[in-house]
């Protein structure tokens, strides 16, 4: 349990500049060989904690919290609480956000879509078949294209990450195929982030991705005619940043998990040229900038 940004998630689109109470539990329906969170999320026995959802909600509220997240691992291996607590939370006027591998059923997403607002969905080495029949241990990834729809038809504010682990999968034409999957079937302005890869686990002998292999990957997204690409795990980088989609603008300074600068004008609106950009609530200035661990 910590407090986190909201761009840790990540979610750059949704609520900016808002904190959530991050939860986890042990356990995960995947079996990554590079999972940086392997130490709860391969982890056998039942161990933390116990917090009833009414405990979770209460301390959003203790500490500030514009929402509840419910990530680390998977979410849908904690569904039940997942569902109650999100319930609780929404009469409280928090949000709900799940950061997930997308493997769950249409039902799923039924069920709890009345209290989910957004959903940051992980796909890992560019969605290739290969790569997560090896590395991942999953049988096929059409679950996930299938759940990015359900979650697009009920109205639940979606942002896509891939992890790009260049020296096993993401080639250019894997990244060029979910990029353009997107678009058509989320649309030119859902947000599309590539995460660097760091080694971890049982992947320690895999190099960090090169940069300039992202910055290419970022072009070939682009190509595809998705509006709004960001790199992730390279603070400093200017792909970090969002421009305008109309005029190129800088409107938004990103360093890492903080906003530095935020130009846009009441109602999301570029400052340059009126555009609207495509984000989900108000941004909220002096929102934290730095996570925090409560357990
Ligand atoms: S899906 Fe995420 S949490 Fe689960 S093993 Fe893979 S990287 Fe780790």
């Amino acid at each position: 349990m910590a407090v986190d940004p909201i761009m840790k998630k990540p979610l750059y689109h949704f609520y900016p500049g808002s904190s959530v109470l991050s939860i986890a539990t042990v356990g995960c329906n995947f079996r990554c060989r590079f999972c940086d969170n392997w130490v709860i999320s391969q982890e056998r026995d039942i161990v933390g904690r116990e917090l009833p959802p009414q405990r979770i909600v209460d301390t959003a509220l203790e500490y500030g919290c514009e929402g509840i997240s419910y990530t680390y691992t998977e979410p849908t291996i904690f569904f039940e609480l997942t569902y109650d607590t999100a319930k609780l939370a929404r009469d409280k006027g928090l949000f709900n956000t799940y950061v997930t591998n997308g493997y769950m059923t249409v039902e799923a997403i039924e069920c709890i879509a009345p209290y989910l607002n957004a959903a940051t969905v992980d796909f890992k080495g560019g969605g290739n078949l290969d790569f997560y029949q090896k590395y991942m241990s999953v049988p096929s990834v059409d679950p996930i294209y299938e759940a990015l729809e359900a979650m697009k038809k009920h109205g639940i504010h979606v942002e896509v990450t891939n992890l790009m682990v260049t020296k096993y999968g993401d080639s250019l034409e894997d990244l060029r195929k979910l990029a353009r999957w997107i678009c058509e079937n989320l649309g030119e302005d859902t947000v599309f982030h590539i995460l660097r890869f760091h080694p971890d686990y049982q992947m320690l002998d895999v190099p960090s991705t090169p940069i300039k292999a992202m910055e290419e990957a970022y072009r070939v997204a682009k190509e595809e005619g998705l509006n709004y690409i960001y790199l992730g795990n390279v603070p400093g980088h200017p792909y970090e940043d969002t421009y305008c989609p109309r005029c190129g603008s800088k409107i938004i300074d990103r360093f890492s998990f903080e906003i530095v600068s935020w130009k846009l004008k009441p109602g999301n609106l570029c400052p340059e040229c009126g555009y609207k950009i495509a984000i989900v609530g108000e941004y909220k200035p002096g929102g934290s900038g730095y996570p925090f661990s409560l357990i």
